[in-house]
């Protein structure tokens, strides 16, 4: 590995300043660093000082007698003080260039393989002092430091070289090599088969990857992804679309890292995206589908609810527009009196007027709650959406000697739902309370329905009933859609109920009531800034029947 490492640029700017300051230092005309490559060992990096023989890059042969193939096959510091006075050395090669003496040290590779040697030489006798052998030493250690830097990043160059390797190899991910002028430069089987091409296209050059990119995502790539990539070396995976070779188009989540610093070079990662992006299509349709069927129960559950109230809603209507024609009547005998009594006259207009808004508005309530509109997302006031509920089952709950109690708490925040659902819940809710307290002949049908904030904020509806209450082994089947006990029932009421107030970011739960009866609590999330509903004070018994003993909220 180690002889096909590179030195990059600015170590050798740093060696070629080490050897400059050798040279001067130690007087000499020659520090050089010697780099072996066989069979020639080369001028590494020459002084730039007076005299100094030995230019860059010259190569001399191995095994003619050098200074430092001895150091290098000894792996020892050789000192000559005078070559022409020792036998040893008096023929070497360097004395034509006038070099006379020699100080020299070996430089390793981390794997103990011979680099070169770090050297100085003079065309005089010189005995250079121990202080030089050891400042010699020092710097070959620092040379040996740079060369271990240089093999540890070269070994994670290798190794990252070799996981790309086995994953352009694998061909389970498409992998391309391409640079930023648009050429693919090379791409496993697995990226040809997403973008449909043979071999034989790649290699003619002509698979681009800025023709299989579609103008609108090549406008991104060039002025976004580009300059990222320039600037970071690598890019996080995004979503984006390839042409095929047949013109169709291709998802894919792709992502991408340089080889180099600055290179403009780069490897990418893609992910065919047509299946999921096919199952999540699915997933939306099957959804949109499971929607309609949701909203259309819920539509079928409050027009059933309706007609079940339709004798006591009639009541609700015929009563007004009865008053409306005893006024009415009232009015026109007052006028055909003698003397006609304009002040009598003006009040039954006064009643008439008010009877009549109030059937209306029953009728617009009534409107509201069968009408098949889309759902609605809007600020409610729940107390006023509960109360409007509360007239259209208050003749139901009459008729079935149930009464009515509503502890409706004061600065409640909006919350943010659909009115009509929310009113269907309540309706449900309220219906079947009613429902259950006419089965049990014995003790007080009590319905009370209160509200109030949870620890979150939330707002919190309880209705709360004396009826028989719930089993605990029958608590979660009560909300399976159709559960019933009913006779004529259809089992989706609190099933619906679930589904519009989890739909709304809450919870409806059942608990039981002391000493009789069910609680059935549902949460909406309120408006966090604070907005507050109307003020609702405590509005006490509305039927027949008053009950002072107003119930507790219990958490189930
Ligand atoms: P349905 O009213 O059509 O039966 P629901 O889903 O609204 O459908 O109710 C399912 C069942 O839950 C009812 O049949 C009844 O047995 C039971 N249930 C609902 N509310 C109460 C309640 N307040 N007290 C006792 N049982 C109840």
């Amino acid at each position: 590995m180690s002889h096909l490492t590179q030195v990059p640029p600015e170590t050798v700017r740093k060696w070629q300043e080490i050897v400059n300051l050798l040279a001067e230092i130690m007087r000499v005309p020659s520090a050089l660093i010697m780099q072996v490559e066989p069979p020639n060992i080369k001028v590494f990096v020459s002084s730039e000082s007076k005299g100094n023989p030995y230019e860059p890059a010259e190569t001399a042969a191995l095994n003619t007698g050098l200074y430092c193939e001895t150091v290098m096959k000894t792996r020892q510091p050789l000192l000559v003080p005078d070559a022409l006075q020792d036998e040893a050395w008096k023929s070497n090669p360097d004395i034509k260039l006038g070099m006379i003496s020699y100080l020299g040290v070996p430089i390793s590779w981390p794997n103990g393989e011979i680099f070169g040697t770090i050297c100085v030489l003079d065309r005089k006798k010189n005995s250079y002092s121990e202080i030089f052998l050891r400042l010699l030493l020092m710097w070959r250690d620092v040379l040996q430091a740079d060369l271990r830097t240089l093999a540890t990043l070269d070994r994670q160059l290798e190794e990252r070289d070799a996981k790309i390797r086995r994953l352009f190899d694998a061909d389970i991910i498409g992998v391309f090599i391409w640079d930023l002028e648009g050429r693919i430069i090379e791409a496993n089987d697995a990226f040809l088969r997403i973008v449909g091409y043979e071999r034989e296209d790649l290699i003619s050059g002509r698979v681009r990857w800025t023709d299989l990119t579609p103008p609108e995502w090549l406008d991104r790539d060039v002025h976004q992804w580009v300059p990222e990539f320039k600037r970071t070396g690598h890019l996080q995976s995004f979503e984006k679309e390839y042409f095929r070779k047949d013109g169709s188009r291709v998802p894919v989540l792709i992502g991408a890292a340089s080889f180099e610093e600055g290179g403009d070079q780069g490897v990418s990662f893609v992910l065919d995206l047509t299946e999921r992006k096919r199952a999540e299509a699915e997933a939306r349709e099957s959804e949109r589908r499971y929607r309609e069927i949701q909203t259309a129960l819920a539509h079928a559950n409050r027009v059933m609810t309706m007609g079940q109230l339709t004798a006591s809603i009639s009541h609700e209507i015929r009563q007004p527009i009865g008053a409306c024609a005893t006024n009415a009547e009232a009015g026109l005998r007052w006028l055909s009196a003698p003397s006609p009594d304009l002040g009598e006259v003006r009040q039954a207009f006064e009643r008439i007027s008010k009877d009549a808004r109030r059937a209306s508005e029953v009728m617009n309530r009534i409107r509201g709650l069968v009408r098949n509109a889309p759902t609605d997302k809007e600020w409610v006031q729940i107390n006023e959406a509960i109360r409007e509920v509360i007239t259209l089952t208050r003749a139901e709950a009459e008729k079935n000697s149930v009464s009515v109690r509503m502890e409706l708490a004061e600065d409640l925040p909006l919350v943010q739902g659909d009115r009509v659902q929310l009113q269907q819940v309540m309706l449900n809710l309220i219906m079947n309370a009613i429902d259950a307290m006419s089965a049990v002949d014995d003790g007080p049908r009590e319905l009370t329905i209160s509200t109030g904030k949870d620890e979150s904020n939330a707002v919190l509806v309880t209705v709360r009933d004396s009826g028989p209450g719930v089993s605990p082994e029958n608590v979660e089947r009560l909300f399976e859609p159709f559960y019933t006990t009913k006779a004529g029932g259809m089992g989706m009421g609190l099933s619906i109920c679930r589904s519009i107030v989890e739909s709304h970011g809450g919870m409806l739960r059942l608990s039981a009531n002391v000493p009789r009866g069910a609680v059935f609590q549902f949460t909406v999330p309120g408006d966090q800034d604070g907005a507050s509903g109307p003020s609702a004070a405590h509005e006490g018994a509305l039927s027949n029947k008053s009950d002072n003993d107003s119930c507790q909220p219990q958490c189930p």
